[in-house]
């Protein structure tokens, strides 16, 4: 079993490569996480809930409303145990529901959404999550028996936040069943919008494990461009210099309160962009699962090329070379 596993990896002079820079895995599906595994992932940056909750085949909120949350949550700790077995002791990031309007509509028992004129502007994410903490503190009770059956190896990620306030209430609603943010779980926030890139220090003092860029969002909003509309993706762009300012000030200011960063994004899974996110010293990226190696031989290339160029430069420190 440990040799199909290790059939996937990059392997140099024998051993699995190994990065500084962690190379994790986005997992959508528990389904596909040994799979996933066996590319030799340093973890999972991003564990998708959408098709756990989602994949009941009902509005999740009414479900739990007729009475059926345990039917939820036994679901959820099903995904969530097998994506933290396939990959123990590395670490899980779960990330909790974060689903637009629209796609709630398209579920049975969805009629009754709100019409929203912009659903990616609209009621997802921490904000639908602290509204209705219903379903959200079904989320947190799944984490805490996982937590309870020993599983020390997973983290909970919040999606869309902008304001300090939704992490602080995030919190209180996971101590409210029971789950200790900081002790039985890593906590973090996804930075997927200017305000909490702008306010990254106040997120940092309130409390964090980790962030996760959420570049996709990212980019949309600091840009203004629909990330699914055709017509102005040309000039959708996740080195546009105000997206990688807004990077370079988050992992900056979190790197001076300790709190690790990543990118679980679609950019961790583009060379170019893996490049520059090394250079601006992130701790790891989470990248599709049929791009880990790929991404694994660029950080390490990239790691090499910056040890490289310090060493040298360090040798001529007086002359003014270009390396
Ligand atoms: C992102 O915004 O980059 C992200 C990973 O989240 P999603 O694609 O689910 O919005
Ligand atoms: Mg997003």
């Amino acid at each position: 079993k440990e040799e199909e596993k290790a059939a996937g990896q990059v392997v140099v002079a024998g051993a699995p490569l190994v990065t500084a820079t962690e190379v994790k895995a986005n997992v959508s599906m528990p389904e596909v996480a040994e799979r996933a595994a066996a590319t030799g992932a340093d973890g999972v940056g991003l564990l998708r809930a959408e098709h756990m909750i989602l994949g009941i085949g009902a509005h999740p909120v009414k479900f739990i409303k007729e009475g059926k949350e345990e039917e939820l949550i036994e679901r959820l700790v099903e995904g969530i145990r097998t994506v933290a077995t396939a990959f123990y002791p590395r670490r899980v990031w779960y990330r909790t529901l974060d689903a637009p309007t629209n796609e709630f509509r398209e579920l049975p028992g969805g009629e009754d959404e709100p019409e929203e004129r912009n659903p990616m502007l609209g009621w997802r994410g921490i904000r639908r999550g602290l509204d209705q903490p219903e379903l959200l503190k079904a989320e947190f009770k799944a984490i805490k028996r996982l937590v309870d059956e020993g599983y020390d190896n997973l983290g909970v990620m919040l999606p869309l936040v902008s304001h300090v306030e939704q992490l602080r209430e995030a919190k209180r609603l996971a101590r409210e069943v029971g789950l200790e943010p900081h002790k039985d779980v890593e906590f973090g926030v996804m930075v997927e919008t200017p305000s909490s890139a702008l306010i990254i220090e106040d997120l940092c003092k309130e409390g964090l494990d980790f962030i996760s860029f959420g570049t996709n969002d990212l980019t949309q909003y600091t840009l203004a461009i629909d990330r699914d509309n055709e017509r102005v993706f040309k000039l959708y762009d996740e080195t546009h210099p105000a997206v990688l300012k807004l990077i370079k000030h988050v992992i900056k200011v979190c790197k001076k309160y300790g709190v690790e960063t990543s990118i679980c994004g679609q950019a961790a899974s583009d060379p170019k962009m893996a490049k520059i996110l090394v250079r601006l010293g992130i701790d790891s990226l989470s990248a599709n699962p049929d791009a880990v190696q790929l991404i694994k031989q660029v950080v390490a290339r990239e790691e090499q090329r910056i040890m490289l160029e310090n060493a040298r430069r360090q040798l001529y420190k007086d002359e003014e070379l270009e390396f």
